[in-house]
Formats: C-alpha cells, sequence, structure tokens
C-alpha cells in the first residue's frame, strides 16, 4: 500500500512524501533538509518535479548528491534525469501515473497523476489550490483557464495533493467572491478547526474544489456578478470572468 504525508517546508509549502514499502519518493522538494530528517536512514529513490520554482526545487541538488536518486520533470530544470511532457505514462512503485501539461502559473507547469488501488491523486504544485488558483506568473488567463478546465475533468473523488497551504487565505477570499455560497462557509469552518490542530488542510478533493473553488466556478451569478463589480464585461466569457477574479484576488 502506498502511503502519501505532507513534509512541511518554509513557511507554508508541502512535499509530499510516498512511501511504498521501503521505497521513498518526494514532489516538489524545496528544500532537503527536512526531506532527509524525515526519512532518516532511508534511502530517497527519486524525485517529482511539477515547475522550475525554488520554492519546489532548491532541494533538488543536495538529495540528489546524497542518494544519487531519479528526478521526474521538466526537461528544462536542471538536474532533471528523466524529462517528461504532456501525454506521458510511466511506472513507479508498482502505479501508474501520467502527465498533464498545465502551463499559466509557469509555461513549464506539469500535474502528476497518480493511480493506486483504485484511487486517483493529482498532484499539482501551485496550478489548483484548495479554494484558489496559482498566480499567473509566466502563462495567460486563457492558458490557466484551460489548464484547470484539464483538472477538473478528473473523477470528483481525485484527491488534490497542492503545495501550499493557502487554503484559509483563498477561502476568505472566494467567501468575497461568491458570498452565497454555503458550502464555502462550512468549508471555512473546517479548515479553522483544522488549522488550529495544526493539521494540513489537504489533500482536497476534485469535487469539493468545483463547489467551493471561485476560479471553478465562473458560471456562478454571483461570482458573474462580483466579477462585472471588479471590471469584467457583462457579456464577458468564462475566460474574462476568470481573468478578473485573478486580478482581483491579486490584491485582496
Ligand atoms: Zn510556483
Ligand atoms: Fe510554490
Amino acid at each position: 500500500m502506498i502511503t502519501i504525508r505532507p513534509i512541511p517546508a518554509f513557511s507554508d509549502n508541502y512535499i509530499w512524501h510516498l512511501q511504498q514499502d521501503r521505497e521513498h519518493w518526494v514532489v516538489d522538494p524545496g528544500d532537503a533538509d527536512p526531506v532527509i530528517e524525515v526519512l532518516g536512514g532511508a534511502h530517497l529513490s527519486g524525485i517529482l518535479l511539477t515547475h522550475h520554482h525554488f520554492d519546489h526545487t532548491g532541494g533538488v541538488k543536495t538529495l540528489k548528491e546524497k542518494y544519487d536518486c531519479e528526478v521526474f520533470g521538466p526537461g528544462s530544470i536542471e538536474g532533471v534525469t528523466h524529462p517528461i511532457q504532456d501525454g506521458d505514462q510511466f511506472s513507479l512503485m508498482g502505479c501508474d501515473w501520467r502527465v498533464l501539461s498545465v502551463p499559466g502559473h509557469t509555461l513549464d507547469h506539469l500535474a502528476l497523476i497518480l493511480e493506486a488501488e483504485g484511487d486517483t491523486h493529482l498532484f499539482c504544485g501551485d496550478t489548483l489550490f484548495a479554494a484558489g488558483c496559482g498566480r499567473l506568473f509566466e502563462g495567460t488567463p486563457e492558458q490557466m483557464y484551460h489548464s484547470l478546465s484539464r483538472l477538473t475533468s478528473l473523477p470528483r473523488d481525485t484527491k488534490v495533493y497542492c503545495a501550499h497551504e493557502y487554503t484559509l487565505a483563498n477561502l476568505a477570499f472566494a467567501s468575497a467572491a461568491e458570498p452565497g455560497n454555503q458550502a464555502i462557509g462550512k468549508r471555512i469552518a473546517e479548515a479553522q478547526e483544522t488549522r488550529q490542530q495544526d493539521r494540513p488542510t489537504l489533500p482536497s478533493t476534485i469535487g469539493l474544489e468545483l463547489e467551493t473553488n471561485p476560479f471553478l466556478r465562473t458560471q456562478s451569478e454571483e461570482i458573474r456578478t462580483n466579477a462585472v463589480a471588479h471590471g469584467a464585461d457583462v457579456k464577458g466569457n468564462p475566460v474574462e470572468i476568470f481573468a478578473t477574479l485573478r486580478q482581483w484576488k491579486d490584491t485582496f
């Protein structure tokens, strides 16, 4: 059986640690030290990377030198031994993986999908967050909107492993964008309790995101109305509504 646990790093990053018997992999190790500490004396088999930002890749060099491990990720990132891209499929830890290109936050951003024991697990880096999405550093709103659509076409019970603990701040914005959505209020209460106990609010699920994430809800009348109040065209298409929401969130 595969176990998936978060390793907290920096102020709000999660490095996802996957273990199957004696095999260990990590996703987006921005820092090597917390990974080495969690592994104790165990060997690291490999690293998976979603995109090039330092808070996701900063630990690669040290970990690779220490464990001589494989590195799967976008080919442009230094240290990658197995370049992967959209449509690729491979097997790790006896499980099937597949790769989706999800440009927007960065142009090289990949989403990694793991099928294990009948469950779907999504490692989405900084593309989809609990109740939010990544900032558009390199891509266009249209690219990000399309990337998020690819992720939301996964089964509703897909577990979503984001790379940051941004949930409460994102929910505050979600609540401003769609105050009438009761599922958001319920989620805020749950997330507050979870954080008070110092536990991660992740993984989320695609189903919960579809219900509470404003960036996936551009069809909601209330969100459209509030986006128009923040500058979107009354007749704006979903991409324009999304772009306005993203801009509004940047200064929220
Ligand atoms: Zn990033
Ligand atoms: Fe990040």
